[in-house]
């Protein structure tokens, strides 16, 4: 349920609505837009008594909130979330675009990789240490040596790094060395991880499971701010389907559904999306012109040796490429429809 409060309710009246939602058994949760104040009561609880707040002093309306997503929702929220991380801001004018190998594999492809994306214009650098493989017998991640590889680059380029993590016994390793943690899509429903998540001060990349609609990526992300964390991007990855050609099928509308139905951030992976290099220019555009935040997107000094993905990997000239297609001028033209959906 949601409280909408007039634009001339008291501190002293948006505090008596907290409690009596409180007392009511549920949690509230406040948002202070420019113009009002929005008190959610999420949980469960007794309904008739917040419904009856109706009738409390600075009280515009109650209404029930109509998607089982609650805090990630736009009817809680309507104001666009901006994520930082490391000082990169996810959400707001700029498109992001995160860029790097699959897999970390050697300090020397890793400061290659940044310093090529970097200049390129890539603001975040991606590499994975602890890799999630089809297949047990396939490369699996350096592990720790791979989180100290991407710390000193860190360092060196000033780039932000994401990376995977697969279990919670490697979540403090990894919020120690690690800018942002990427949830990958295989754990999109790891329950037991997103409750971790949910706890550390760190902001959590969340991609869309291959075969889940967009109300279970959403209720997956609710997990992680109704623990506390509400740093958190979507990544829509590409989805299941009977395409063949393709490795996944990049659901791009579901991107800007996402957009519509939250106030996350959301930004596209062409890489896994397709598999296929020569698709990622145009789909990436496409994200774009559609509203995406931003673009994560797999290079490799030499995608012909890479250890994990090298057949979708650009290498930096082809990512050189992808970059010039994507040109200011879209960028410009594509954060004109989502100021214009935030006001509506
Ligand atoms: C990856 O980012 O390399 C990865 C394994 O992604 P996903 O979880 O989307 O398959
Ligand atoms: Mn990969």
């Amino acid at each position: 349920m949601i409280v909408n409060m007039s634009e001339r309710a008291t501190e002293h009246e948006i505090n008596h609505v907290i409690e009596r939602i409180r007392e009511a058994g549920y949690q509230p949760h406040v948002t202070r837009g420019t113009e009002r104040t929005i008190v959610a009561a999420v949980g469960s609880g007794r309904r008739h008594e917040i419904e009856a707040l109706q009738a409390a002093p600075g009280v515009d309306n109650v209404v029930a909130i109509a998607q089982p997503f609650k805090l990630v929702s736009r009817q809680l929220k309507p104001e666009r979330s901006i994520v930082n991380v490391g000082g990169v801001a996810i959400g707001g004018e700029n498109i992001v675009v995160i860029a790097g190998p699959c897999s970390v594999e050697s300090r020397e492809q890793m400061l290659n990789t940044a310093w090529a994306v970097k200049e390129a214009g890539a603001t975040m650098l991606r590499g994975g240490a602890y890799k999630p493989r089809t297949s047990p017998y396939d490369f699996q991640g350096l592990g720790l040596e791979a989180l100290k590889i991407l710390s000193e680059v860190r360092k060196a380029t000033g780039l932000p790094v994401v990376t995977e993590v697969m279990s919670t016994e490697d979540v403090e390793a990894i919020c120690e060395q690690a800018d942002m943690l990427q949830v990958g899509a295989r754990n999109m429903q790891n329950f037991a991880l997103l409750r971790r998540l949910a706890t550390v001060a760190k902001p959590v990349l969340l991609k869309r499971g291959p075969s889940a609609t967009v109300k279970e990526w959403l209720l997956a992300a609710e997990y992680l701010l109704s623990g506390g964390n509400h740093q958190v991007v979507l990544c829509e990855r590409g989805i299941k389907t009977f395409e063949t050609e393709m490795r996944n099928t990049i659901d791009l509308a579901a991107v800007a559904l996402a957009r519509d139905l939250s106030h996350l951030p959301v930004i596209a992976d062409p890489s896994h999306g397709t598999g296929k290099p020569g698709l990622i220019a145009a789909v990436s555009r496409a994200a774009v012109a559609v509203g995406a935040d931003g673009l994560i997107i797999e290079v490799h000094p030499c995608p012909e040796r890479a250890l994990s993905d090298g057949a979708q990997s650009l290498d930096f000239a082809g990512f050189g490429r992808v970059m010039r297609a994507l040109g200011e001028p879209l960028r410009q033209t594509a954060s004109k429809p989502a100021k214009v959906q935030a006001a509506s």
